[in-house]
């Protein structure tokens, strides 16, 4: 069943993974599933591995450096992510 990720009340976070190492910092959090997808544009443009996340809340945080509501919702997304031998670009799900 296909799931509907454009739902704009859903909030994303933008971050870098690096799949080598494991290692992630997240870029942005807060934005709208628009939002999301223009910064995941321009990061793509300069050759990041840049990734959206759905977050569960609104993050309380100004900042996403630090944030521990981002780390949470990315350690659920990496999970998905090194679950697979290929990542989704878009939008890692959670597959549980
Ligand atoms: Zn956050």
């Amino acid at each position: 069943m296909p799931q509907d990720v454009s739902d704009p009340l859903k909030l994303k976070l933008v971050m870098l993974f690096n799949a080598r190492n494991q290692t992630y910092s997240v870029c942005r959090h807060n934005l709208s599933a628009e939002e999301a997808s223009q910064e995941l544009d321009r990061l793509r443009r300069q050759g990041l591995p840049a990734f959206t996340v759905e977050q569960r809340s609104r993050h309380k945080a100004e900042e996403a450096e630090g944030c521990g509501d981002c780390r949470a919702d990315v350690q659920h997304a990496i999970e998905a992510i090194s679950g697979h031998s290929e990542p989704e670009p878009d939008s890692p799900k959670r597959q549980l």
